[in-house]
């Protein structure tokens, strides 16, 4: 899967909450998804430390690695929900900041 698709695929998603629970102007989107975000890395949190056994027995006893894949995509997600809110061409972010990122680490460019 390309981002332009994981993120067509999102902006499909945010029309539908934005129906499903309308709010009322973009502050109130944004902030909105900005504390989804808060939520979703919290939830990743909880099965990290679940994972290191730093948890209740009874979480630990219901861990699995796919709840740390399935909280990952949900704080991938929300991010992207964020993004169409702010108007981030998220494909076009990534490529500007991976450069930058491989410049100041001096490492070999990539042509995509
Ligand atoms: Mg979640």
């Amino acid at each position: 899967m390309q981002i332009t698709d994981l993120v067509t695929q999102y902006k499909e998603i945010s029309q539908f909450l934005n129906s499903r629970w309308p709010l009322k102007n973009d502050e109130h989107r944004i902030f909105a998804r900005t504390m989804k975000i808060m939520e979703e890395l919290g939830e990743l949190s909880d099965e990290i430390l679940t994972s290191m056994n730093l948890q209740r027995n009874t979480k630990i006893a219901k861990f699995s690695q796919q709840n740390i894949e399935d909280e990952f995509a949900d704080v991938l997600g929300s991010l992207i929900l964020l993004g169409i809110e702010l108007d981030i061409d998220v494909e076009q972010v990534m490529k500007r900041k991976l450069a930058f990122t491989r410049e100041r680490f001096e490492m070999d460019s990539t042509d995509s």
